[in-house]
């Protein structure tokens, strides 16, 4: 948890033009990752999940378009039957 505290989480102004909350890609690279869950359907990396992580995200399979629900405890990705 401590990583975060660490970001710089701020608003951020361009010129005149203030923008949404944002965050750098060397910002993102302090955080531990915790690891990469894969599709069970195809094995495609789903999303990288960082370290301070707890619960539950359902993310959509760029490569096989299934859907699964992963534990970002356990990072064990499970697949969403498309009906029920
Ligand atoms: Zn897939």
């Amino acid at each position: 948890m401590e990583a975060y505290r660490n970001l710089d989480l701020q608003k951020r102004t361009k010129g005149d033009v203030r923008l949404e909350r944002t965050i750098t890609r060397s910002e993102v690279g302090k955080l531990r990752l915790k690891g990469k869950p894969k599709c069970p359907a195809c094995g495609n990396p789903l999303s990288f999940v960082y370290e301070g992580s707890t619960g539950f995200s359902s993310v959509k399979c760029k490569r096989c378009n299934r859907e699964s629900l992963i534990n970002t405890e356990t990072l064990e990705a499970i697949l969403i039957e498309k009906a029920g």
